[in-house]
């Protein structure tokens, strides 16, 4: 019902000579402060204190938003959609473990919190959630919709996927049986040929066409609409498509990726599709799959239209506790020679990824993970050397959406010595994306609602059209061309954190706790 939302209460005001809050903005003087690093011929480094002054605007108005879905009737899609209703409704469902109440537990927005600072007067840590630090939406009031190339209905799909409890789907599944994904895009040649007796409910044509483009924006534009909603976010979570070939003068380049998609170019496929009908909609498109769908063209196309994209590949499981456990090691100062990672599942994607193609997608998501992370210890690693590094994917029907992840960590300790770890991660993996999703979702609208100026600049813009913010969330994160990526974990939230903060003008948190040790 559209009575439910509303703008949520906020819990703080920042109280600064820097801060301004109107009805609409919440306004901000902030100083960047980073250090330049220049070398002399003798190779000598010398660093200084740089600050750039930036002015944050923050749109205080909570819309009303929308998330579609591509592949909406999949394990992720019918998954998340019961998650949310459940949360709405604040359902309770008897398990043989007895009573379990709706949580967002996984999402870093609705499930963890910050420090806001310390207790003017006891010093003592304060702590918020971290949905409240700016005026989010809250994932219960987010309307659902999407498309599928599988016409189940949406409480039927939730069935096919297997992941929740009887009780759970029962309290919800007259709800989902009324939700129908919208018919979608199909170009068989992009996923397994295992999908093939799935796609009952796809849109004519077979490859690439301006028609689909038009389709797909009239649907974002219609569902907008109907349900009476300020904006929509799209989120690719259907099958992970092969490798799109990058191919000059078909996708290389904005005006050619346009051109292709109209002459009907078997290379462009149905994810860039989705990709370049959100951006000329101006509405934020995420991948959460492993293939290239930016291709080089989608990505300059967002970048001319102002239209915010991320990706690519959710980061759920595997490759969420390597990026937290290579960083700790390497930091450590401990010499990783190897990782070995084997996964074996039983849902629709791992049948999707026992496809050569398909798996290579995602064999290429997991693979460059640790490379930031190695090439910053020079102390370690000669330049250009690296761990080994292999990862296998298998597709065991038996264990369904309990994915196992195997992963072997070698490294080489003081004196010679030796270091394994082996880890064995049993999760549900789609119980372990959907909030993941949801974090996407918000994130990805707050930032449309940013904006900033360099201090003396007339115009507010928006962030660049590469949401690399949203690193936490993703395997592979795309950041804007030419600039690093970062696949740290704990990097990538302070990053979402502290520019969180920059906005309502609060400095990133240190860590140092002064205030404890200098007395
Ligand atoms: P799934 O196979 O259960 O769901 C995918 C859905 O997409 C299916 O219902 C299918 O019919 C639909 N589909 C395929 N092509 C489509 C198209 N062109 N348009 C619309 N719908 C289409 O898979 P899932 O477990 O929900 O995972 C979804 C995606 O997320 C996969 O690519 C997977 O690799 C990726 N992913 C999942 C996780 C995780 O679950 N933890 C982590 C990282 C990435």
């Amino acid at each position: 019902t559209f009575e439910s939302i509303q703008s949520p209460k906020e819990l703080f005001t920042v109280n600064s000579p820097s801060v301004t809050y109107t009805d609409d903005h919440i306004e901000s003087k902030y100083v960047y402060r980073t250090t330049a690093v220049t070398k002399s011929a003798d190779g000598k480094l010398t660093a200084t204190p740089k600050e750039t002054r930036y002015d944050f605007k923050v749109n205080r108005k909570v819309p009303r938003t929308g998330m579609m879905l591509v592949g909406w009737g999949g394990n992720n899609g019918s998954t998340v959609t019961a998650g949310i209703l459940a949360n709405r409704r604040g359902l309770v469902w008897d398990t043989k473990e007895g009573r379990q109440k709706a949580n967002y537990y996984g999402s870093v927005i609705m499930g963890s919190t910050i420090k806001l600072g310390a207790d003017a007067e006891t010093n003592e840590e304060i702590n918020i959630p971290f949905h409240d630090v700016l005026p989010m939406v809250h994932p219960n009031d987010i309307v659902v919709g999407g498309w599928d190339i599988s016409s189940l209905n949406i409480a039927a799909a939730m069935d096919r996927a297997q992941v929740l409890e009887p009780t759970l789907k029962a309290l919800v599944h007259k709800e989902m049986s009324l939700m129908k994904p919208l018919p979608s895009i199909y170009y068989p040649d992009f996923i397994a040929a295992n999908q093939e007796d799935r796609a009952d409910n796809v849109l004519p044509g077979s490859k690439a066409s301006l028609a689909h483009v038009e389709q797909i924006r009239a649907d974002i534009r219609n569902f907008k609409a109907d349900n009476n909603l300020d904006k929509i976010i799209v989120l690719w979570t259907a099958n992970t498509e092969r490798f799109a070939d990058i191919i000059p003068g078909v996708n290389d380049t904005a005006d050619n990726l346009l051109k292709a998609i109209e002459q009907g170019h078997e290379e462009v496929s149905p994810s860039t599709v989705f990709s370049v009908a959100c951006i000329l909609e101006k509405t934020a498109f995420i991948n959460g799959s492993p293939q290239n769908t930016f291709v080089p063209g989608a990505i300059q196309l967002a970048e001319k239209h102002d239209s915010f994209i991320g990706g690519d590949d959710f980061k759920s499981g595997q490759t969420k506790m390597k990026s937290a456990l290579v960083d700790f090691l390497i930091n450590a100062g401990i010499k990783l020679t190897s990782i070995a990672s084997y996964n074996h599942l039983g849902n629709n994607d791992g049948k999707n990824l026992s496809s050569q193609k398909q798996f290579r997608s995602k064999e290429i998501s997991k693979s460059n993970v640790v490379d930031d992370m190695v090439a910053a210890n020079t102390v370690l690693y000669k330049k250009g050397e690296h761990p080994d590094h292999t990862v296998v994917i298998k597709y065991m029907p038996a264990v369904g959406d309990n994915k196992r992840a195997l992963d072997e960590y070698y490294a080489e300790i003081f004196m010679g010595g030796h270091q394994t770890i082996s880890i064995f991660n049993v999760c549900e993996d789609s119980l372990l994306a959907s909030p993941l999703i949801i974090d996407l979702v918000l994130v990805a609208e707050m930032m449309t609602r940013i904006q900033w100026k360099t201090e003396g600049a007339s115009e507010y813009k928006g962030f660049h059209s590469v949401l690399s913010i949203l690193s936490y969330m993703l395997k592979a994160p795309l950041t804007p061309p030419g600039t690093p990526v970062v696949n740290a974990l704990a990097k990538q939230r302070s990053a979402l954190t502290n520019i969180f903060r920059a906005c309502i003008g609060l400095q990133p948190e240190s860590d140092m706790t002064l205030e404890h040790k200098l007395f």
